[in-house]
């Protein structure tokens, strides 16, 4: 992949990259295996997170099988993030590397509320800031928080580490002669309805020219390898 200059990144963390060989929640040795790659960059980057949920709780997907109100299964999902937030936060402060956790809902007696010129002395002081419940408002998603606090942050790219090696034209998984791109336009990503992120998120980064790198977080030191321009990625710009 084409090495891009990144000194200050959000990485955007599927709620899926948590939960280990299960199929719900959080996998303990899953997440110090996360945080082990996230502190092997920390040192030379800044860096700041934005959590998801969905190895917990997902509104759309709830309201579907019954929570009527979608906004409070919405509110539901965020919190889940707060969780996935604090352990993250544990584990990275376990290893030694020093964090915040800022919530788009205050909470206080949890965490720090989201305070954007404070998230930034966060960073500038070398701490890595983890973002949790997404934008703070239903009927968004954490990738639409990715991508808002990314611009509010100035970072130079929003890494989104997911379970699979970038973005391809169709789904890897189902058609085995999918095509991986090594780089894609936002238009492209858009008028050809690729799922990488919705497409608020893919819009806001785009009107806002931050690249979008898709990598595969679950495999050992990739996020380093990425961020050093030689891992398989996709970049989206
Ligand atoms: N959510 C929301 N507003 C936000 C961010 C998240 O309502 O700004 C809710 C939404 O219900 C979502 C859930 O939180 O399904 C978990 O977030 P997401 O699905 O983005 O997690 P991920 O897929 O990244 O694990």
């Amino acid at each position: 992949m084409p090495r891009l200059r990144l000194n200050r990144i959000l990485l955007k963390l599927s709620g899926e990259v948590l939960m280990g060989p299960g199929q719900f929640g959080i996998d303990p040795e899953t997440v110090a295996r996360v945080a082990q790659e996230i502190a092997g960059v920390a040192r030379d980057h800044e860096l700041c997170i934005v959590v998801g949920g969905g190895n917990i709780f997902r509104g759309l997907s709830a309201a579907a099988k019954g929570f009527t109100d979608r906004a409070t299964a919405d509110y539901m999902g965020m919190l889940a993030t707060v969780m996935n937030a604090l352990a993250v936060q544990n584990a990275l402060e376990s290893i030694g590397v020093d964090t915040r956790v800022q919530s788009a809902i205050p909470m206080d007696t949890v965490c720090e509320p989201f305070i954007r010129r404070r998230a930034q002395r966060h960073m500038e002081r070398g701490r890595v800031v983890i973002f949790a419940a997404g934008v703070g408002s239903p009927y968004f998603t954490t990738d639409s928080g990715a991508a808002l606090r990314a611009a509010e942050m100035k970072c130079d790219a929003l890494l989104k580490g997911t379970s699979v090696d970038g973005v391809y034209d169709a789904d890897p998984k189902k058609v085995p002669t999918a095509k991986r791109f090594d780089e894609i336009s936002f238009s492209r990503v858009l008028s050809d309805d690729l799922r990488v992120m919705d497409a608020s998120a893919i819009a806001l980064c785009r009107d806002n020219d931050i690249p979008i790198v898709v990598f595969n977080i679950r495999e050992q030191g990739n996020l380093a390898r990425v961020l050093a321009g030689e891992g398989v990625a996709t970049i989206v710009s």
